[in-house]
């Protein structure tokens, strides 16, 4: 990470001359003191807190005169909507940015300091959502401004979302791609909570992603009924056992293998990381998508799990009413992760012919709809992969498809494609701590995420 030391420094050096010149501002200190307001407004579920982060961000951009922003109320949250129109006649349809204002409860005594108070310490800006998704809320924010205040003249609208309750019930961007779809609809939007790059602790660089894809939540419930009775003199059939019968068969149950542009991108990019059986398995399943061994083998390893057909696995059980009777009831809950656009009617189906005559399975939970992988743009894979060589040539730009879903699966459920892309990079594993303890992202890091934004906003509606 030597490198990344050196750089450091001299953005220091440069910083310390720049304070001694004149008394204004830097723009690392304006990000940096912007960035701590907001990871110090303590936006979790229940607290309350998002209104004020919208207040905060509505009057930086107010100050700037970006001014066409419209706010959204839903339940204790709030989602907020900016528009900066085109100068002009708009050359294409508008560009949608998003982001996240809410974050995942930390709490004081499991971290090692508060969560909710900012720090710099060892070369990292330290609190909960300075990775997720505070970091990129800010470098959109910021890259705006610094945008306007060049003179910077899109040549296409370009629309803010920030939601306010991602990381639970998912309304602000549900409702976005519904309801207020007129604020918002776009040719395409960019989602700073996806993408974004890695490194080794030894500085080999992992690679960059672009969310392109995201498989779809479905939750199903697996219900056996039965007469019950005295437990003195057991039946033959029994709701318990049947569940249980039905579970192990889930289990040992493998959904056919599948793979799309986005998934393709991938293991390509990854067959040529990897050696051993891991990247032979690879190289044989792009050779021949129906070499379900191959697949089985890739799927098996845990950096990969869920990425080579949808997954469905019992998560909850409850059954019986009391110690000395026959139970009358037995469910369980199976969380399905579908993969993109595999319709969940048929996977549901698949589920009951697993599970038996004797089980009901009935969907209990759906977050989104199926949805495609959304097409690798020429222009914005060109934009993302410029804005990322500029600072590391030789990096690969690797499509991606996320496992868990973000707010970009309503937006790619109505047919508007959704690139998770972002400037942030992380040291593998150890700085993977998004809804984890400890959270940090390195200064170097959050800096260089607004630099690429601005310059890949530049190029896409300039
Ligand atoms: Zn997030």
């Amino acid at each position: 990470m030597r490198r990344f030391f050196w750089k450091g420094m001299a953005a220091l050096a440069f910083v310390m001359a720049g304070a001694q010149a004149s008394q204004a501002e830097t723009p690392e200190a304006e990000a940096k003191g912007l960035f701590k307001q907001v990871v110090e407004i303590p936006t979790v579920e229940g607290r309350g807190e998002v209104p004020r982060l919208v207040k905060l961000l509505s009057s930086k951009f107010k100050a700037e005169g970006l001014t066409d922003i419209v706010v959204k109320p839903h339940g204790e949250t709030e989602s907020m909507i900016l528009r900066w129109a085109a100068e002009g006649k708009a050359k294409a349809k508008p560009i949608l940015l998003m982001a996240h204002m809410d974050v995942v409860e930390a709490k004081r005594a499991d971290w090692e300091d508060d969560p909710f108070i900012f720090r710099e310490k060892d070369g990292y800006y330290w609190g909960r959502g300075s990775v997720d998704n505070k970091a990129g809320m800010t470098a959109i924010v910021m890259s705006l401004i610094r945008l306007k205040r060049s003179g910077f003249k899109p040549t296409r609208d370009l629309i803010v979302l920030f939601t306010g309750d991602e990381e639970t019930a998912g309304d602000g961007s549900r409702l976005a791609a519904s309801e207020w779809i007129d604020l918002v609809r776009a040719e395409y939007a960019l989602n700073s909570d996806a993408g974004g790059g890695g490194f080794t602790d030894d500085g080999i660089p992992l690679g960059y992603g672009m969310q392109t894809a995201e498989k779809t939540y479905r939750t199903y419930s697996f219900t056996v009924t039965n007469k019950g009775g005295h437990s003195s003199r057991p039946r033959p059939d029994n709701a318990i056992y049947e569940l249980a019968a039905a579970l192990t068969r889930l289990e040992k149950h493998r959904f056919e293998p599948m793979l799309n542009e986005t998934t393709r991108g991938y293991f390509a990019a990854r067959a040529k990381q990897e050696r051993g059986d891991l990247g032979d398995a690879m190289r044989r399943w792009l050779a021949d998508e129906s070499d379900g061994e191959a697949a089985d083998i890739i799927e098996a390893d845990p950096k990969e799990v869920g990425l080579t057909r949808t997954r469905c696995v019992a998560t909850k059980l409850t059954g019986g009413h009391a110690d000395n009777a026959l139970p009358q009831l037995a469910e369980a809950t199976v969380n399905c992760r579908i993969f993109p656009g595999v319709e969940p009617d048929d996977v549901m189906a698949e589920l009951q012919d697993i599970a038996g005559d004797g089980v009901t399975v009935a969907l209990s939970d759906s977050f989104g709809a199926s949805a495609p992988a959304s097409p690798l743009r020429a222009d914005v894979v060109g934009a993302y992969s410029n804005a990322i060589h500029k600072r590391f040539p030789d990096m690969p730009i690797v499509p991606s498809m996320s496992t868990g879903a973000t707010d970009g699966v309503f937006f790619r459920g109505i047919g508007i494609p959704v690139y998770g892309v972002s400037g942030v990079w992380l040291k593998i594993p150890e700085d993977a701590r998004a809804h984890g303890l400890d959270e940090r992202i390195p200064v170097e890091s959050f800096h260089m995420n607004i630099d690429v934004w601005e310059d890949m906003l530049r190029e896409l509606a300039g």
